[in-house]
């Protein structure tokens, strides 16, 4: 497990150690997370981010955030925002915050470089015509009619385009390299298309718009970036990538290296699909708890150092795979062991009523916060004859195996007496809703001095003292580990049961106390984080049991 952030290792951190060795840009190392600010990040972004801005960390360099905003329309500021957001609590600072956009006069500018070197030409056809003559795989590409025109006139008529002469659509600039190359994005691939359309950024000022492949490397190029690290899908466009910086006055080209996504089971990772979510109302919004975007497991409990460990310690390769969404859960589950204090909360109560405890006293126990870290210190937790516990661990006729309370058995109350139950209060319907018990007073802390023994420990809350809280308890949002695998509809998969509301549950007095998205655990039950927004809503973060082991052994 990798606690020391400075011990990773991985194809790229060799890659920028023998350019540091060889010399290459000066000894320096710079990155740029680039997101299109078109949706909220999610845990696949968080990989990204733990691999762009984490190279730049170990080697002493810089990542800059870009947002990647060259089609103008879709970028909202409110996105923005949320990325921003979203980096800093992933704990990450970039070195700058930019926009492509701050680079289209110079993109502009290079454009026009091509053309006067015949490297780049004005097409007079229709998109629909240009991507029918691109060819396929095995089929050859069909060269426009305008190709060999003379840079002259392409430099011309691009300066119209730019000028805003001509509508939509009309007219494009193409890159000119082979149209009967094997690699698909070497066919005159379009750089810029005419679009009279608004920019959140630039405003009326451009009617062109550069494409993805226009824009990327060139931008890298001109921030000085020097590993541009991208996703396995980018692969194919590497060559693109190289021939338009070997065509421009750089003089030493960034370099760009490709890395497996992330994905996880039982979870989607395609902005569309999760803002079909929120759209359709299957979720509250892009910060639900059930959602796997870095605000939806923000406001779940998910601390920040959980989700950095967990894409550092699943290693950056090349090779595609998806990864357990119970491993993830258990670097949730380690760091929340190690962070979260431990309160007492009952979440079905039934009423548990010592019938020899003292009228009207009430004793302190004393618990540890977290017994991983003394540090933290203890609490005094409110005990009376009148008590809280779970209905699930009272059974009036005991199931084989369950050693919880029952008529005649004795328990421990966690940190107080033991306590034997007596009798049971039934409602009309036969339901049990109070549990007589007594207590033993010589079992003062929890231990009995004549050392017997009993088989379990069950947590509690006193009734005069308690607070009242609600609960969320979550399930899978998707039952399938591959959402839409069978149907080829993620949708289609969806976990109908995946939130659980409990209203009424019942906490220790501290629970009062707890801090807007602050976790802690709630003893046996789980780890809750309270609602950033509604005090006395707890949120599960995670239970208690890890999976991990036994996915793994399932797995061989
Ligand atoms: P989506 O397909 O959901 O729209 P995207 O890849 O288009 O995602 P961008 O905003 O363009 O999203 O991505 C910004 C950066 O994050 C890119 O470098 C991209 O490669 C990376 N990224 C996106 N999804 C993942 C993922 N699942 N795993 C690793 N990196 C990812
Ligand atoms: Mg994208």
């Amino acid at each position: 497990m990798t606690d020391s952030p400075t011990v990773n290792n991985d194809f790229i951190r060799d890659i920028v150690r023998a350019d540091l060795a060889a010399g290459r840009y000066g000894g320096r190392v710079q990155t740029r997370f680039p997101p299109e600010p078109n949706g909220y990040l999610h845990i696949g972004h968080a990989k990204a981010i733990v691999q762009d801005f984490g190279v730049a960390r170990d080697f002493g360099g810089v990542c800059n955030l870009r947002l990647d905003d060259t089609n103008p329309g879709t970028e909202e500021a409110e996105f923005v925002e949320s990325i921003k957001e979203d980096i800093a609590w992933l704990g990450y600072t970039p070195g700058r915050v930019v926009h492509a956009s701050d680079y289209f006069f110079q993109l502009y500018e290079w454009a026009e470089y091509l053309v006067e070197r015949g490297l780049a030409y004005v097409d007079d056809q229709d998109g629909e015509t240009i991507s029918a003559q691109r060819g396929g795989f095995g089929s050859p590409g069909v060269e426009s009619p305008f190709r060999d025109r003379p840079a002259a006139e392409s430099l011309d008529l691009l300066r119209r385009m730019r000028a805003g002469e001509f509508p939509d659509g009309s007219r494009c600039l193409r890159a000119r390299i082979d149209m009967q190359a094997e690699n698909m994005w070497l066919r005159d691939p379009v750089m810029y298309r005419i679009r009279h359309a608004h920019h959140h950024n630039t405003g009326d000022a451009w009617c062109l718009y550069p494409t993805y492949d226009w824009a990327h490397g060139q931008s890298d190029a001109i921030e000085g970036v020097t590993h541009s690290l991208c996703t396995l899908e980018f692969d194919s466009h590497r060559p693109l990538y190289d021939w338009f910086l070997a065509h421009l006055p750089v003089a030493e080209p960034p370099r760009q290296y490709e890395f497996a996504r992330l994905e996880l089971t039982h979870t989607i990772t395609s902005k569309r699909r999760l803002k079909a979510l929120v759209d359709q109302g299957i979720v509250d919004g892009w910060d639900d708890p059930r959602m796997p975007t870095l605000r939806g497991m923000r406001r779940r409990g998910y601390p920040a150092a959980a989700v950095r460990d967990f894409c550092t310690a699943i290693g950056t390769t090349r090779n595609n795979s998806v990864k357990a969404i119970e491993e993830f859960e258990s670097f949730v589950r380690r760091e929340l062991n190690r962070t979260a204090q431990r309160r007492m909360a009952v979440l079905r109560p039934i009423r548990l009523v010592l019938t020899n405890w003292p009228a009207g006293t009430v004793e302190y126990v004393e618990l540890a916060n977290n017994p991983e870290n003394p540090a933290d210190g203890t609490r005094s937790v409110p005990f009376s004859g009148e008590l809280y516990i779970e209905a699930d661990d009272f059974a009036e006729v005991p199931p084989p195996k369950f050693f919880r309370l029952s008529p005649g058995r004795e328990v421990r109350l966690r940190g107080a007496y033991f306590v034997t139950a007596t009798d049971v209060i039934k409602d009309a319907d036969g339901a049990v809703v109070q549990v007589n018990a007594t207590y033993d007073p010589a079992t003062r802390g929890g231990d009995a001095p004549d050392g017997r023994k009993v088989k379990s420990t069950m947590h509690w809350v006193s009734v005069p003292h308690a607070t009242p809280i609600d609960v969320a308890l979550y399930e899978r949002l998707f039952v399938t580990a591959a959402p839409g695998e069978a149907t080829g509809e993620a949708l289609d998969d969806l976990n109908p049961n995946s939130r659980e509301l409990l209203l009424g549950c019942r906490g220790e007095p501290a629970l009062a106390d707890c801090a807007p998205g602050q976790v802690v655990q709630f003893e046996r039950l789980g780890y809750f984080a309270a609602d950033a927004d509604r005090p006395g809503l707890f949120h599960r973060t995670v239970g208690l049991k890890d999976e991990w082991a036994a996915v793994q052994r399932r797995q061989g």
